[in-house]
């Protein structure tokens, strides 16, 4: 059905969208957006949506307003459901209303939801609340877009500077001298306390602070620059109390992450919790193997192994699906116990309804050797579904502690295609302070992208490295660094525990 839906797309946490935009984004046909929406929000587009960049940074629009209006327009007639994502909340200072009266004059069906603002996020998320019954009663939303030649202000700044209100300028960076000046003269005190907040609500916040009359030239000192926020009215001052998003540990740090994208997820959500922007650079392609028919051979004999050994959350998934793919399920285990290397294994192993037999205390194949030896081993039928290529320690000291053992390859980790520019351009920018490996295949792989001698000029004084564990960390010597961060337990929340103190 044509439709257009003007969407909030919120300050920029991708976590503050409202629930009705992320339902429309998932089944939209057509979705248009701009700069400031946080490009993560189009990961709830479905995958075959027609994604149309109009832009708007500055002044420097990549598509005019009016060619934007006619583009709504032209997508709904030809049928389309269209999402129009628009910054914070679409109604204020978005010119939202000009495309939706244009939408109104076509004849076309459109609804509007509301977004969360960031004049009430950024403030909310730098420890600045709008209103406070000590101080201020009311909020007053104010464009600082006004062109400071104008003789005639469209601002009642008498009105503005001798209520109690709270201010909240937007795009006002700018004209900050001539907002500040303005309000000054119209009587405010030149002590009432003054906020900037940029990049509110992302990893990127900075928030400066001072009084009406000096945050202008301590902006320009300290080279602020847009999109931000400026904030005037006593409710700064509960800043240094109530401020909490600007004490995560890792707010602002960049921190690369080489894991393949299916493998990611974990690292990158406890890292963005800790405040890090993170860069995702797979380094790793995983892919089910063409021919099956080597693990299909074994899923036949399952019910002759006494023991069945994970080392992975691919070798599990990709194991299942070849034994969904014969119609059986995890019962085909039958008598076999099962070992996984790690709690992310275990974990994988647990959403098959599996209870591993053995995890062992530290996370390497060292530690597993030693516990199935513990358990009585020799003599003993053991799969190993894993990689196409895996350190052969495993197999090896299994069977010279007795045991007969088979190894079938169930998925293929290659090199993914990628192109290591973007992320040299942002160590060039200062914009990376870690990057982290969580195997040795992470690490060969990000030197076959990377070459070593274009990473060594930012280590170790801007760019740290991070490691799993003792092999990862062996692995990465070999091409002449250490790990500068390293846990003692060798897992990804311990890792993404070790940066924070790294950082802290
Ligand atoms: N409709 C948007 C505002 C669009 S005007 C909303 O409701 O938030 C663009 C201006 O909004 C920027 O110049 C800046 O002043 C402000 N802005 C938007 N996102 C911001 C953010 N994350 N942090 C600080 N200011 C922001």
């Amino acid at each position: 059905m044509s439709k257009v839906y003007l969407l909030g797309a919120g300050p920029g946490d991708p976590g503050l969208l409202t629930l009705r935009a992320r339902e429309i984004l998932a089944a939209a046909d057509t979705v248009v957006y701009d700069y400031l929406a946080s490009p993560g929000l189009l990961e709830h587009c479905r995958r075959d949506a027609e994604l149309i960049y109009v832009g708007k940074k500055g002044g420097d629009h990549t598509m005019g307003q009016q060619d934007i209006n006619a583009l709504l327009v032209d997508k709904a007639r030809s049928g389309r459901c269209v999402a129009r994502l628009k910054g914070g909340d679409p109604y204020v200072f978005g010119r939202g209303a000009e495309e939706v009266e244009d939408l109104v004059a076509a004849g076309i069906d459109f609804e509007v939801v509301p977004g969360v603002t960031s004049a009430v996020a950024a403030p909310a998320y730098a420890g600045i609340p709008l209103t406070h019954r000590r101080y201020s009663s009311s909020v007053t939303f104010i464009t600082g877009h006004e062109d400071p030649g104008k003789t005639e202000s469209a601002h009642n700044w008498a009105a503005l500077a001798q209520s109690a209100s709270t201010l909240v300028f937007f795009m006002g960076v700018k004209n900050l001298d001539s907002i500040t000046a303005n309000l000054v003269q119209a009587g405010m005190e030149e002590t009432t306390p003054a906020a900037l907040v940029r990049w509110g609500t992302t990893c990127r916040q900075q928030t400066l602070t001072g009084t009406v009359a000096d945050i202008a030239p301590a902006a320009r000192a300290a080279g602020f620059k847009a999109p931000a926020l400026l904030i005037v009215g006593q409710v700064v001052g509960l800043r240094d109390t109530l401020s909490w998003f600007e004490h995560k540990p890792l707010l602002g740090r960049g921190v690369v992450v080489t894991r393949a994208r299916e493998q990611a997820s974990s690292l990158l959500q406890l890292l963005q919790e800790h405040g890090a922007c993170c860069y995702q650079f797979p380094t790793i392609a995983i892919s089910a193997l063409e021919d099956t028919g080597e693990v299909q051979e074994a899923v036949d004999r399952l019910g002759s192994y006494d023991w069945c050994i994970f080392t992975s959350v691919n070798g599990v998934r990709h194991f299942w699906s070849v034994l969904e793919a014969k119609g059986l399920d995890s019962r085909a285990l039958g008598r076999a116990k099962v070992g996984a290397i790690g709690p992310a294994t275990a974990r994988a192993l647990q959403d098959k309804g599996i209870n591993p037999d053995v995890v062992p205390e530290k996370y390497v194949a060292e530690s597993v050797i030693s516990s199935l030896k513990e358990k009585g081993i020799a003599g003993n039928r053991v799969l190993i579904p894993r990689a196409e290529k895996a350190r052969e320690i495993l197999p090896r000291e299994l069977i010279r502690a007795g045991a007969e053992v088979d190894v079938v390859p169930v998925y293929r980790t290659g090199l993914a295609e990628q192109n290591g520019e973007d992320i040299l351009q942002a160590m060039n920018n200062g914009e990376i302070q870690y990057v982290t490996f969580t195997s040795s295949s992470t690490v060969e792989n990000f030197f076959r992208l990377i070459p070593p001698e274009q990473l060594h000029p930012f280590v170790p004084d801007q760019v740290k490295l991070a490691c799993i564990g003792p092999i990862t960390a062996r692995t990465l010597e070999g091409y002449g660094f250490s790990a500068h961060v390293q846990p003692a337990e060798y897992t990804v929340p311990a890792l993404a525990q070790a940066l924070v103190e790294d950082a802290g």
